[in-house]
């Protein structure tokens, strides 16, 4: 049975490359009624924030990923936070330190750090040397003795073999092998504040959790080795591995990283939410990065993800980020939307700018969820709205040359003037009643086509572009739109 997880460091909120992982491991535990496990790997104290393993939980959750098991609901290979599994890697520490397999390293990090740049100035790739080279049993009990009498805390290091290879068939990259020599010596298992490192807990859990597969980043491949030597020295079997290919910013070409900001893409999925992004929309264009399914479309339920989803299909090569793209699968969802779950977002966004008050009146949301409604089309995210319907909120601004250009032409005084009258006979002020004046408009000046609309949309939401002329006359009011065909006529 297959046992997946997602395993977070609970060092920042949920970034695009970890929701990746965490969402092609939740479709491959789906699609094969397998299991999902959320781990959360807060070993590293320093580096932990606070709020970070629920704020990644939250993010996952409003991305449509749930679990089976986790820190929140428990499951039968609990706990599911390092930091509560210590005893356990303390037991299996001991082990290997009892069978010789690891030992007490007492070199400081000051002699660490010499000895490395030794090794730069010599030209070879820093690592780590035994540092009992040739002493017997008897005379490295008695220099740990010395460094322990000196108040000195040890690490714990493994034993590397040498002439070792570890390798694995990877089902992203196919086959990959490193030789013991080149992954850097005994490395540290256990700290000096008695915490496990990454990659001898990560090994410890993904046994006794009874993973399967270990889908990640391909920053992880170069760890893979090294835990592959703890599975040996452990005498565990590993489970199988996959490092999905990096992903790039689809316009510069640079990687995207979490430490380094790249200005023109958001890296943290709660910023897509704050914009108004769907989650079903983030959930389609994330498993689109590094994942084709079979078929040309672009457009992809759950359900349809999970239907389909096979690792086999995770693409070798970088996958390209396309913030145009992923504007326009969030407007192919904006458009199906339903309606209260886009007045929601909107509405957040325009009290956000400081356009709607905080408890608007009934009329109000009325008039909100109208706007909300004739810009629904045009939206790539919803707190687009906020620029898209200024003309509802600000003073109409200066037209450009090309709207004036428009305005000049020889038949728009006229239609324009024609038009203010028109709107006057009418007996409400309504979408359908505009319309009639646009008609009457036509009738009496002769001009038709472009040439009627164009100028009365300039003069009336100042604008070349946007939603039905009548609708947005509608929601500006009868005295807004009197004053801009003033405006427009001086
Ligand atoms: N905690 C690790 C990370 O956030 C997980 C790596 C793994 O999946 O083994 O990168």
């Amino acid at each position: 049975k297959i046992r997946v997880r997602y395993a977070p460091s609970p060092t920042g909120h949920l970034h695009i490359g970890n929701a990746r992982t965490a969402l092609f491991n939740y479709l491959f535990a789906r699609h094969n009624k397998g299991t999902f496990v959320l781990r959360i790997e807060d070993t590293d104290q320093k580096r932990n924030i606070a709020g970070g393993s629920k704020s990644q939980m939250d993010n996952l959750h409003w991305l449509g990923i749930d679990w089976d098991e986790g820190p929140d609901q428990g499951g039968d290979y609990g706990p599911y936070r390092q930091s509560e599994r210590k005893d356990i890697y303390q037991k299996y520490i001991q082990q290997l330190l009892d069978e010789g397999k690891a030992y007490y390293s007492y070199k400081t990090e000051e002699e660490l750090e010499e000895q490395r740049e030794e090794q730069r100035m010599m030209g070879i790739a820093p690592h780590y040397t035994y540092e009992y080279e040739g002493l017997t049993a008897a005379e490295i009990a008695e220099k740990q003795a010395q460094a322990q009498a000196a108040g000195l805390k040890p690490v714990v290091r493994i034993h590397i073999p040498e002439m070792e290879t570890y390798a694995w068939e990877d089902i992203v990259k196919g086959h990959l092998s490193f030789e013991s020599d080149t992954i850097g010596g005994d490395f540290v298992i256990q700290k000096r504040d008695g915490m496990p490192t990454y990659n001898f807990a990560v090994v410890v859990d993904d046994h006794l959790m009874a993973i399967t597969h270990v889908l990640r980043g391909d920053d992880h491949v170069s760890n893979t080795p090294k835990q592959l030597a703890v599975y040996e020295a452990l005498g565990w079997e590993p489970p199988k591995f996959g490092h999905m290919t990096l992903i790039i910013n689809a316009e510069t070409g640079k990687k995207l990283s979490k430490r380094e900001q790249d200005e023109s893409i958001l890296q943290f999925i709660e910023q897509y939410r704050a914009m108004g992004y769907l989650p079903e929309a983030m959930f389609n264009f994330i498993t689109l990065l590094g994942w084709s399914p079979v078929g040309e479309s672009e457009i992809y339920s759950q359900r349809d993800l999970i239907k389909q989803f096979d690792p086999e299909r995770l693409s070798k090569s970088p996958a390209a980020f396309d913030r145009k793209k992923l504007e326009w699968i969030n407007n192919q969802y904006i458009k199906q939307a339903d309606r209260d779950t886009l007045l929601d977002l909107a509405l957040g966004n325009l009290q956000e700018a400081g356009l709607i008050e905080t408890s608007p009146s009934p009329e109000k949301m009325e008039w909100v969820r109208q706007l909300v409604n004739i810009y629904a089309v045009q939206m790539s995210y919803t707190k687009q709205i906020v620029d898209l319907a200024q003309i509802f909120f600000a003073a109409p601004k200066a037209l450009s040359a090309e709207e004036m250009d428009e305005i000049r032409q020889d038949e728009a005084r006229p239609v324009i003037e024609e038009f203010k009258q028109q709107i006057d006979l009418l007996p409400r002020f309504t979408s359908a009643q505009i319309m009639n004046a646009v008609q009457a408009t036509r009738k009496v000046t002769g001009i038709k086509g472009r040439r009627l609309f164009m100028p009365i949309r300039i003069a009336t939401t100042r604008s070349m572009v946007g939603p039905g002329i009548g609708e947005a006359m509608e929601l500006l009011g009868k005295d807004r739109v009197h004053e801009h065909l003033d405006l427009t006529l001086q």
